[in-house]
């Protein structure tokens, strides 16, 4: 796209699309596996996968095809109908979150909604109405909606929309104690992402998911684990849960579940499900043949053996050089996550290093003011980390002032 139609694309959007994004000022018109082009050629290294969702990469030969034979099938018939693919997903999200019942959504928020919502339908189906206080943590994020806002902590997120729900309160990871004394028998549910994702890329650490396992046994509160960002295979395991030993009742999944298609949904517990009756939620576009089709394709290439030896892969090369970086270049303060999900924690803004990143053809973010994400396609490979590093370096150099030495011969991790 010429420089003369980006400018005509942002002005005829600065005047009818609501202005709540500070968009990069380009235009993909193409992408092929872990590239995106523009229309005059430009080729750029993809390593955010549109926030974490195109896991499987960009124009996807087996995607494509599924949902062209979906759109040519069928592709929506609403929830007042069945069909036979919601079943298919469902089925095979409980073989692997050991959560037994689904709920399709069409994001995040609305997963984490659903979440909210039957965490107190429980209670409420058990006579327990006073059971609604939400336990939250310092640096969530859940989303955008009134519920999922409400256990976002980020002041700038709440402040223009409160009043939020007022039984909300907010620990802080790091203070075990603090955590405890907010979790009694009014809690309905504790809320915890297990790798903190707009918050910083933050592993909640082993011992408060200890403590968070110990509070839901001695209070009884469930426990949601929102693993929109953390989920569906992105760290290595399908949920980054069971890596720290946490046993919710209660799963919001989005994001790569899609690999591009809008995905949400809610697991249950048999126990909590069984609280929900017919009319007591629901959504129009919720798991059509579409959104199951996608899901499917994405679970299929995620059961790949060679698919999860090239991400094991390329996960130890990209955290072995990130650390060797780390140990020349002393504005890095911190490199953390895990699988191809990793926070570059800076001692300075992270805003000019993804402007320079994008000046050298490469995709990043930021969050957290001082942290750049990576939440690279699951097909990335060694290589393909081989080719990010020095612009990801050169990146981080220009923008911070930074002086790196230079790299041995071969050294790259
Ligand atoms: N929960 C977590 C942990 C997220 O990272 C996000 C989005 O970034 C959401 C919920 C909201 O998802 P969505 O933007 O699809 O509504």
């Amino acid at each position: 796209m010429s420089t003369s139609m980006m400018t005509a694309v942002q002005e005829q959007e600065a005047q009818h699309v609501l202005q709540v994004y500070r968009r990069t000022p380009v235009v993909f018109e193409r992408g092929e596996g872990v590239h995106l082009f523009t229309g005059d050629g430009r080729k750029y290294l993809d390593f955010i996968s549109g926030v974490g969702v195109a896991s499987l990469g960009h124009a996807h030969a087996g995607l494509a095809e599924a949902i062209a034979a979906q759109a040519r099938t069928l592709l929506h018939t609403s929830n007042l109908f069945f069909h036979p693919l919601q079943a298919e997903v469902a089925t095979a999200l409980a073989a692997r979150t050991g959560l037994d019942r689904a709920f399709f959504c069409n994001s995040g928020a609305e997963a984490v909604e659903t979440c909210l919502k039957f965490a107190r339908r429980y209670w409420h189906s058990r006579g327990a109405t006073s059971r609604t206080k939400y336990v939250a943590f310092t640096h969530s994020f859940h989303g955008r909606t009134m519920g999922a806002l409400s256990v976002t902590w980020d002041e700038h997120y709440r402040g223009p929309f409160q009043p939020l729900l007022p039984q909300v309160v907010f620990a802080d990871p790091a203070d075990i104690a603090g955590f405890d004394a907010m979790v009694d028998d009014t809690t309905a549910a504790i809320i915890v992402e297990p790798i903190q994702g707009e918050g910083g890329v933050r592993p909640i650490p082993a011992a408060t998911a200890a403590a968070i396992e110990a509070a839901c046994a001695r209070t009884g509160a469930l426990l949601i684990a929102d693993e929109v960002q953390s989920g569906s295979g992105r760290t290595g395991q399908f949920l980054y849960s069971g890596t720290l030993g946490l046993t919710p009742d209660l799963i919001a999944l989005g994001k790569a579940l899609g690999a591009g298609v809008p995905v949400g949904v809610a697991m249950f517990s048999n126990e909590v499900a069984a609280a929900a009756q017919p009319g007591d939620h629901g959504s129009t576009y919720g798991g059509n043949l579409l959104a199951c089709r996608a899901a499917l394709v994405f679970l299929e290439a995620l059961d790949s053996p060679a698919l999860a030896a090239s991400m094991a892969a390329t996960s130890a090369r990209l955290f072995a050089g990130l650390r060797e970086m780390q140990s020349r270049l002393p504005v890095i303060r911190d490199v953390r996550g895990a699988g191809l999900f990793v926070g570059i924690d800076l001692t300075v803004d992270a805003t000019p290093v993804v402007a320079a990143a994008f000046e050298r053809g490469l995709l990043i973010n930021r969050t957290s003011s001082t942290v750049v994400r990576l939440l690279p396609p699951y097909i990335i490979t060694p290589e393909d980390v081989d080719a990010a590093l020095p612009l990801l370096e050169a990146a981080i150099v220009a923008a911070s002032g930074a002086q790196g030495t230079p790299r041995m011969s071969g050294g790259k991790a």
